[in-house]
């Protein structure tokens, strides 16, 4: 870990102050790891800025899981020359996916890009700052806001190698983090002020495999659970093929973890899944949801779909489809396949038709809007716990236990507060609710249990 100069109030002058903007593009992973890096350039005296053309640091982390996303990090790199020519000692650096193992392509199409990172490797750029000896120290209590809400990274790789994934060769093998360096990391942030806490991996459900001891996610879970003044934990992504009994139970038992798997299937046919090389059967599958929606009846469930992969036929697009149908989930991420370069899946025939893929992602978009605006339907008049996240248009907004978002108006500052908030209304996409007068605050270190 890093550390900048000894903290100094800050007698700013206004040109003294050095900034920094970071772009991210991609998964929450690249978002907690640009979190990261930002308090770690705050901790080097840095200041963040929305406005790019005036940092003196600009960092662009970058995804390549689709072509799309390499697409929007090559424009902004565009700009970014112009930038350069105008201001050369501005200092800019591509992170994350986009650079791989040979850099040689990048730093001919960008030679204006002053460093090049691998996803989490930014100690280079750390490293180049702390040598520059005139960089200010600053308080950086306010650099590092107080977000309720933050993410932190368990694990960092995937030894999957599903056919049309891209992260194992760019993020590299799996490795996990020790316990006690993620609670440390978790004890940080709730003393800067956060409530809630969202485990990151690409599978978090083979957390700890790397460790000695082999700790699983449960105990990772257990232990911060223990956190005090830290109301809620969530995690992300899991794997139907590792996701065990002993998880779903930590899940179910535990007070603070909330009761919402995001559960990937991808596909609703066998033979597909196969080709994708997810390593579970469609039947498998079925159990898992049906196992854990008995340990956990109000478990917000959501799933992520890919549609068009090569050779898929209308009649397996179909069965994905019809599964969607039968398991109803909270909220589907429907994703057209687009080959990567260098995985398994790009030396197959990308045979489906863009206009027939657009049509089947049209076709899941449309039937998920209509599920989950009846499973939000069901859940008017009721009364849920909600973590107060930020303040937008007049109202309060926040999210359920199984991650639904809510607004609710309310006259006094509830930030970071659980609320009992009655659901007066909904969309397929978010709730609307009323305080009740005599209702209106949960005591804050003791979640109310039992509720979506
Ligand atoms: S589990 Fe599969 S899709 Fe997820 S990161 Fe690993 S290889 Fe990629």
């Amino acid at each position: 870990m890093h550390g900048g100069p000894p903290l100094r109030m800050a007698l700013l002058e206004g040109n003294l102050v050095r900034t920094y903007h970071i772009w991210t593009v991609g998964c929450q992973m690249n978002k907690a790891d640009s979190e990261r890096l930002g308090r770690e350039l705050a901790g080097l005296g840095y200041h963040e800025t929305d406005q790019m053309g005036k940092a003196d640091v600009i960092v662009i982390n970058s995804c390549s899981v689709r072509q799309n996303a390499e697409n929007r990090v090559a424009s902004r790199l565009g700009i970014l020359r112009a930038l350069k020519r105008d201001k050369p000692d501005c200092l800019i650096a591509l992170m994350g996916c986009m650079v791989g193992q040979d850099q040689g392509e990048l730093r001919r199409r960008f030679p204006h890009v002053d460093l090049f990172l691998p996803p989490q490797a930014f100690d280079a750029l750390l490293d180049r700052l702390s040598e520059q000896q005139d960089a200010p120290a600053v308080d950086t209590s306010r650099a590092d806001g107080s977000a309720v809400s933050r993410f932190v990274n368990i694990m960092h790789g995937c030894d999957n190698f599903c056919t049309y994934c891209i992260v194992p060769y760019r993020r590299g093998r799996e490795r996990s983090r020790s316990i006690d360096e993620i609670l440390c990391e978790v004890e940080g942030l709730v003393a800067r002020g956060a409530k809630e806490i969202v485990f990151l991996g690409q599978n978090v459900d083979s957390y700890g495999k790397t460790l000695p001891g082999k700790p699983d996610l449960a105990d990772l879970l257990r232990e911060t659970n223990a956190v005090p003044g830290l109301l809620r934990i969530r995690f992300l992504t899991s794997h139907p093929r590792d996701m065990s009994t002993r998880l779903i139970q930590a899940v179910a038992d535990l007070d603070k973890v909330c009761e919402y798997i995001n559960l990937p299937v991808q596909a609703g046919d066998d033979e597909v899944l196969k080709a994708m090389r997810r390593g579970y059967y469609v039947d498998e599958y079925r159990a898992l949801v049906r196992r854990i929606r008995a340990a956990m009846p109000e478990v917000g469930l959501t799933t992520d779909v890919i549609v068009g992969f090569p050779g898929e036929r209308p009649e397996q697009f179909e069965s994905t489809r019809a599964l969607l149908e039968e398991l109803r989930f909270d909220a589907v991420h429907v994703a057209v396949y687009s080959p990567r370069p260098g995985t398994i899946a790009a030396r197959m025939v990308d045979d489906v038709p863009p206009e027939e893929k657009d049509r089947r992602l049209q076709v899941v978009e449309r039937l998920q809007q209509t599920i989950s605006m009846e499973r939000h339907q069901e859940l008017v008049g009721r009364t849920m716990e909600i973590l107060v996240e930020r303040q937008t248009g007049g109202k309060w907004e926040g999210r359920t236990r199984g991650n639904k978002l809510a607004f609710f108006r309310f006259d006094g500052d509830c930030l970071g507060q659980l609320v009992s908030v009655r659901i007066t209304s909904a969309s397929a996409w978010s709730l609307q609710g009323a305080t009740d007068e005599t209702n209106v605050f949960q005591p804050t270190s003791v979640p109310v249990r039992n509720v979506s």
